[in-house]
């Protein structure tokens, strides 16, 4: 049996309780996962000060920037060993992970090198009424040790995410991958170790949230910040956990995101986009759209369109490379997420497709697999219109008028995205700045350039990273200021 373990302080470490890792296409266990106590989780934030303090918190610029390429390098050379990693951890197609899980989360350390290299520091000259003048500069230094806490849905994109803006900011981090998903951190970590990234610098350690490594982190006032990416619920959990020790926290959590297609739209380049955005990774990706507003024109039409889409998407084993969808994470999200089908029924929805466990007569019959879902009728205020479920699964709707769409779309606690489908460039960029989101985008839907700004408002998360956003949040800016007596000669 597989076995991943802890790395902690340059070192593979075992434990003596142990979780299986399940296989979501078919429910068999695909490797024993060492549960990091917090014994393990102290002395991988020991490691990690010990680190900061080191060599590694006064390298240069070039030195860490080239230490992060040659991480990226190495995850691309063993990039079939992290695909076949995360297409068993979360039973997603090929098609998904070889084109984004795996080449985006080696491109988050390529980026965020290049970023290192080029990133600004601000000055400032005040003039002083006495002739003087004070010459004011930041300094950017490492926070200390980031705790990392990440989800299942993109597991690799995602701890990447958090962990190269963290490592090139001379940080040292201890990182905890989703209990579901923790196969392709365990790979990065012996990247980490391959390409002599010096010991404490990446801990990694396994297990699950409240009571476990999680809590662990959250608890600990060793930690210096911690980035979360997650449920928004459990969110608020971590913000109580840290506010003991007031530390920085970076939240990206759950959405309930709107999809606002027009009359004017490109339909069929609207039909393939919401697919997309409804369906990606069988609807597990926290900026899909589960509540879609159609104007009326074209409504009918709409529905029939996804439904037809919909009925030829394929199900398949995720090293079937015409496979589309997967199954969901595990068996307790898939009833969650069939919760949901029960409750639309009750709150009056009426199913256009799907709606019910797939029945394949094979192996996948033990996973954890639902039909792509579209469904209408509920009312605004439905439940199923409030919560984020995480599925494949959209309610469409139709409105009359751009005011009725932006005032709908924005009735939400949540804020993280919006896509809005329209051929009218004006109405384009009027009804996008209208959005109460972090991120909104036109005619197209996960369309990212890594430099930009990333988060949510309101349920949706605290604070933005991307770009220099990243770098902001994973330093200690400190301010220098100089005064500089009489004037120029
Ligand atoms: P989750 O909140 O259940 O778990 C996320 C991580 O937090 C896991 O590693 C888990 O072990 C850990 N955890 C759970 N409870 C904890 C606690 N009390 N203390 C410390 N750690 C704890 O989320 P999930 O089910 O893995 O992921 C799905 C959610 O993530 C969805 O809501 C989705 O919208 C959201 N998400 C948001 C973004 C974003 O960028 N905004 C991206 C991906 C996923």
């Amino acid at each position: 049996m597989k076995q991943f373990r802890n790395y902690i302080d340059g070192r593979f470490v075992d434990s003596d309780r142990h979780f299986d890792d399940l296989n979501p296409v078919d429910g068999s266990v695909i490797a024993r996962v060492h549960e990091a106590d917090r014994a393990m989780v102290d002395s991988a934030i020991a490691a990690g000060r010990r680190a900061v303090n080191g060599p590694w918190g006064k390298m240069s610029v070039e030195g860490r920037a080239k230490i992060l390429y040659r991480i990226a390098d190495e995850m691309e050379r063993r990039f079939d060993d992290f695909l076949d990693a995360e297409m068993s951890d979360t039973g997603k197609p090929h098609a998904m992970a070889s084109t984004i899980d795996v080449p985006r989360g080696a491109a988050n350390f390529r980026v965020f090198a290049d970023i290192l290299k080029t990133a600004p520091l601000e000055a400032y000259r005040t003039d002083l009424a006495d002739g003087a003048h004070a010459i004011n500069y930041t300094v950017r230094k490492p926070l200390g040790v980031v705790g990392i806490i990440s989800p299942w849905n993109l597991p690799l994109l995602l701890l990447t995410w958090k962990v190269a803006p963290a490592l090139a900011c001379g940080n040292a981090v201890v990182a905890k991958p989703s209990e579901e998903t923790p196969a392709t951190a365990t790979l990065l970590a012996e990247v980490m170790d391959t390409v002599g990234v010096p010991a404490g610098v990446f801990n990694l350690v396994h297990g699950f949230g409240p009571e476990s490594a999680g809590e662990f982190i959250t608890t600990s006032a060793d930690i210096d910040a911690i980035t979360f990416t997650g449920e928004s619920r459990t969110g608020s959990a971590i913000m109580r956990a840290a506010a003991d020790h007031v530390k920085p926290i970076s939240f990206e959590l759950g959405g309930k995101n709107a999809a606002i297609v027009f009359a004017d739209c490109d339909f069929d380049k609207t039909i393939e986009g919401m697919m997309r955005a409804v369906f990606l990774n069988s609807g597990q990706v926290c900026l899909c759209s589960e509540r879609v507003f159609v104007e009326r024109p074209i409504y009918e039409r709409f529905v029939a369109a996804m439904a037809e889409r919909m009925s030829s998407m394929k199900l398949g084993w995720p090293g079937d490379k015409a496979s589309n969808m997967g199954p969901l994470i595990s068996s307790e999200h898939r009833d969650k997420v069939l919760g949901y089908f029960e409750l639309a029924r009750a709150e009056g929805a009426t199913f256009v497709a799907g709606g019910r466990v797939p029945k394949f007569n094979d192996a996948r019959d033990q996973g954890f697999w639902v039909e792509p879902t579209l469904i209408t009728g509920l009312s605004d205020q439905a439940r199923c219109m409030r919560e984020e479920i995480f599925g494949p699964i959209c309610h469409v709707t139709p409105f009359d008028g751009e005011s009725e769409a932006i005032a709908r779309a924005n009735d939400t606690r949540y804020g993280l995205a919006a896509t809005i489908w329209t051929t009218n460039v004006h109405r384009a960029h009027r009804v996008a700045e209208s959005m109460k989101v972090g991120l909104a985008w036109v005619n197209s839907w996960f369309l990212r350039d890594l430099r930009t700004p990333f988060g949510g408002s309101g349920l949706s998360g605290i604070g933005r990273e991307g770009g220099m956003h990243s770098m902001n949040f994973y330093s200690e800016l400190t301010n220098v200021c100089v005064r500089v007596e009489g004037g120029a000669a």
